[in-house]
């Protein structure tokens, strides 16, 4: 029984000119009347063209028009007509409040805005300003990607950013642009500032993985970024003003309360107009609530390891290249328990430190987690407890906060106390763990306890619920409750002596939205009530198909009192409600600091639980050029042979500068097709991310100069839906590299010029690594099927020829995943696809092709002083020997013997002759 309505602006409207319930809003009449409600909306909506506008008509959202049609097709709910505007049906759909959560999220997956538009008074208010006056309504938010709260539509596991992108004004020519991001999260009050330049930016954007991007109209029309944007999920253009640097420091300092801009530290115009764009936008969806933003923190560019999209993309940091989650880095080394942790990593991991004094301050986190087994276990169980405070916290700070985010504040706060005072004790505190344990302090205990008193044992999703506050909380709450649940008493008490009095046992009290308290009989005792002297006593009210429904005085006079105690009731409890949430958000600074600190102490603890279970050891990172990886091994694949019992061969890895340089080594890997050589490429660019960002490292030992950026390419990656052919792609992404990397770099190439005619990908291979020898001089990884390009060691001082070793045993290839130095001696394609299935046959008929084709090859001799010019007959031949055959069948074909003269028949056998002699000359 729904005993407590929802009060005040919940109260369904009675439509005008219209019976009760959900019933036509707009009333039809002549063709051209606008009925006043029409006119609001229509108001409303012209001012929020953009959006879908949610329209609040008591328990339900209603869209119309335009909007009810595209809600309709996106949500598959059904579209009706309501009444006429201006001659015309006016199409409709309606979504109930209580599921509205649902249908935002479908909505805004979908790309949708929509703007939430409320009923601002009581329709009894209305009422008095006249029978037909309209319902005081208005839009309360607008909801976007970017500017999400809600858990229901949020991936806890993720952070949800609003990004804004300014722009230098393009004055002089020959001046760099250069590019401002500020970045939100709403839901959890992050906010950063960066500067970049047009190379960089999309490798920022990348990194961010931002909900929603806003930049100016101008930008968002550029034509050179353009089609880049609509590469992107979700771009705004704003207007001018919201990007207008004039005003931009008052617009962010107004925001904050602050005097002045320096308050945040040194920020450029640049930065502060990317701000200020950030902060205009979320007062623009939030309207008129101030969710609490923490100040604008700047990241130096250089303070992070650069990785761009591609590299990111084809290393499956974040996701595999399918698009999932599942075996991708970070879900193979997650193993925070809370939701705040797993942001927390996702993070650091998209962003590995430049700063090895930073970088081995986490290590020293991890290693006392490694070390302190008891302390890890103690630390991870307690965790696991403690709620999502940050996000909580941003709901109340913008009134969309229930009980629920009261009871997450309490727990929070109890679990980061009960932290501090587990972990005072641990040996030779390392600064990290020191310094969150000083923030989990922070909070007041009095706030917690407050809480704990106040707060129910079971809590409702929602305040309009009610019923969240412990009993013996409050006296006048108790009080009121009393009253409330004695006249249910009373009601009960009700149905037996009007069951005696009329002698009807089956008769019942029971409670609907529509008639409130009512007595019902079955359809047979229905007479008896109807007739005299009962029906003094019972007023008909309705009959059913098989009951009978009465009220009496008594029964509605018990209704307004249960209804007024109950309403009295929810009313104190919201006071309540708002009383705590206004106590969380007075301490909110130290609050949000605390969860800062829990998510920091989950991810130390994560990653030592890792490196124990899966055996990883702590990286020694420097500020040399080196790079030595002891038996390292890929940390996804391993996790993945694992599964199935297979053991991970474990490989080293050394592209350190040779003595007194900085130049570092090229590893020039060939081998056969399945030996392992992606994997090994993979897994040490893997191994130098996760040093970076403070993780241990799946390997034996590991000793890594930093490195600021990171390539990873991959020859003849499919890019159709950027309509470029793959070879396009593949070169393009080759040149981003040998235009930007320097000597700090990594970069890993994985048979770069696959995608193009074998002459030709040899020559551009060729030609990379000499580039990267000599012009770029960074530690670099090349895998490759050109065999050839062996022989470029031999002048090249840096580059290191490696193999990966394969085995044959009874004529099939066996795979040892073990990298040596040296080159491979063959491809064993044929011994790959013969594991593949290809048919007997045809592995047969290739065998006895290569034998052939491998005899003339060493017949013509080729010296490696020749090259890159080697004129041997490079692997066409089978392409060239078919077409000579083609050739010669032509020849032959145009010839008619019948008709040809002895001499004539003499000529073309000569003719043929000199033909075959010119092609085995080509
Ligand atoms: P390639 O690039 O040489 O064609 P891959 O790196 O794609 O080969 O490896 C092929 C498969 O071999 C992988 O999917 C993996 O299952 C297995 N593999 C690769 N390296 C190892 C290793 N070091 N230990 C065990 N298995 C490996
Ligand atoms: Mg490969």
């Amino acid at each position: 029984m729904a005993l407590t309505k929802p009060i005040g602006l919940s109260e369904p409207e009675p439509p005008p000119g219209e019976g009760n319930g959900r019933a036509a809003p707009i009333a039809s009449g002549e063709a051209a009347r606008v009925t006043p409600m029409m006119e609001q909306y229509i108001e409303i909506k012209g001012a929020n063209p953009d959006c879908l506008l949610f329209y609040r008509m008591g328990d339900f959202y209603e869209m119309f028009f335009e909007d009810a049609e595209a809600a309709s097709r996106a949500l598959g709910i059904v579209l009706t007509r309501r009444g006429k505007h201006l001659g015309q049906d006016i199409p409709m759909c309606g979504v109930p409040i209580e599921r509205a959560d649902e249908y935002l999220h479908k909505l805004i997956a979908l790309g949708h805005r929509v703007a939430v538009c409320e009923q601002l008074e009581d329709p009894a208010e209305a009422k008095k300003r006249g029978a037909k006056s309209v319902v005081r309504r208005d839009v309360v938010r607008l909801v976007t990607p970017g500017t999400l709260t809600e858990d229901t539509l949020l991936d806890a596991k993720r952070n949800n950013y609003l990004l804004a992108v300014a722009r230098t004004r393009l004055s002089s020519v020959g001046e760099e642009v250069r590019f401002a991001l500020a970045w939100i999260d709403i839901s959890t009050g992050e906010f950063r500032i960066t500067e970049c330049d047009r190379p960089t930016l999309p490798a920022e954007i990348a990194r961010l993985e931002p909900g929603e991007i806003i930049v100016s109209d101008a930008l968002y029309a550029d034509g050179e970024l353009a089609p880049y944007w609509r590469t992107l999920p979700a771009v705004t253009p704003l207007t001018r003003d919201v990007f207008d640097s004039a005003t931009a420091e008052r617009r962010l300092t107004a925001f904050f309360s602050v005097a002045t801009s320096e308050a945040f530290g040194p920020l450029t115009r640049l930065e502060l107009t990317a701000a200020a764009a950030c902060v205009t936008y979320v007062e623009r969806t939030q309207i008129g609530k101030r969710p609490l933003l923490s100040p604008p923190l700047r990241e130096a560019a250089s303070a992070t390891m650069a990785i761009d999209q591609a590299t990111r993309g084809n290393l499956e940091l974040m996701r595999t290249l399918s698009g999932e989650r599942r075996g991708s880095l970070l879900e193979a080394v997650d193993r925070t328990v809370t939701s705040p942790g797993s942001r927390l990593l996702a993070q650091r991991l998209s962003a590995p430190l430049t700063e090895p004094k930073q970088i081995a301050r986490r290590l020293d986190a991890v290693a006392s987690f490694v070390e302190d087994v008891a302390a890890r276990a103690d630390t991870r169980s307690r965790l696991a407890a403690a709620p999502d405070l940050a996000r909580a916290l941003a709901r109340l700070s913008v009134g969309r906060g229930g009980p629920r985010d009261l009871a997450a504040i309490r727990d929070g706060i109890l679990a980061a106390a009960e932290l501090a005072r587990m972990l005072a004790s641990l040996k030779d505190m390392p600064a990290e763990i020191a310094a969150a344990l000083q923030s989990c302090r922070r909070p007041a205990g009095m706030l917690a306890a407050e809480l704990a008193a106040a707060l129910a044992a079971e809590l409702p999703a929602f305040k309009r619920d009610g019923g969240f506050v412990r009993e013996g909380y409050d006296a006048a709450l108790d009080e009121t409750r009393r009253l409330r649940d004695e006249s249910r008493r009373i009601i009960a008490a009700l149905q037996a002596r009007y069951a005696e009095e009329t002698g009807i046992r089956a008769l019942k009290v029971r409670h609907n939205n529509v008639l409130g308290y009512f007595v019902e009989v079955t359809a047979q005792h229905g007479e008896k009530l109807l007739g005299a002297p009962l029906k003094s006593t019972f007023i008909h009210r309705q009959t059913l198909a098989g009951q009978v429904r009465f009220s009496t005085t008594e029964l509605g006079e018990l209704e307004a009192k249960i209804a007024s105690a109950a309403e009295r009731a929810l009313g104190l409890e919201l006071e309540i409600f708002e009383r705590l949430a206004a106590g969380v958000i007075a301490q909110s600074a130290a609050i949000k600091e605390c969860a800062e600190a829990l998510a920091s102490l989950d991810v130390a603890s994560a990653l030592a639980h890792l490196a124990a279970e899966r055996d990883y050891a702590r990286p020694h990172v420097d500020d040399s050029h080196d790079f030595v990886v002891e038996a390292g091994r890929h940390p996804v694949v391993e996790q993945a042979l694992a599964r199935d019992g297979t053991p991970f061969v474990a490989n080293d890895c050394d592209l350190s500068p040779p003595a007194e340089t900085e130049a570092g080594r090229i590893w020039l890997i060939t081998g056969p097709n399945m030996a392992g050589k992606s994997t090994f490429l993979r897994q040490n660019a893997l191994i130098a991310i996760l040093a970076q960002m403070g993780s241990f490292v799946p390997a034996k030992a590991a000793r890594i100069g930093v490195v600021d950026r990171l390539f990873s390419r991959v020859g003849a990656a499919d890019d159709l839906a950027r309509g470029r052919s793959t070879f396009m792609v593949e070169m393009v992404e080759t040149a981003a590299i040998l235009n930007q990397a320097g000597a700090r770099a990594l970069v890993i190439l994985d048979e770069i010029g696959r995608g193009t005619a074998t002459f030709d990908g040899l020559s551009i291979a060729w030609a990379t690594v000499e580039h990267l020898h000599d012009i770029n001089q960074c530690r670099a990884l090349f895998a490759t099927h050109f065999h050839e390009l062996t022989a470029l060691a031999a002048r090249l001082s840096r580059l290191h020829n490696a193999t990966v070793r394969v085995k044959e045993w009874q004529g099939d290839v066996v795979f040892l995943h073990e990298v040596v130095a040296g080159a491979a001696d063959r491809s064993y394609g044929i011994q790959v696809a013969k594991l593949a299935g290809l048919p007997t046959s045809v592995i047969e008929r290739a065998k006895v092709v290569l034998a052939k084709l491998e005899q003339e090859d060493r017949a013509a001799p080729k010296g490696f002083e020749d090259l890159p010019l080697f004129a041997a007959p490079y692997k066409a031949p089978q392409e060239t020997q078919d077409k000579a055959c083609d050739l010669m069948l032509a020849a032959v074909a145009a010839f008619n013997p019948d008709e040809m003269s002895p001499r004539e028949a003499m000529e073309a056998l000569y003719t043929l002759k000199a033909k075959l002699a010119e092609i085995e000359k080509k």
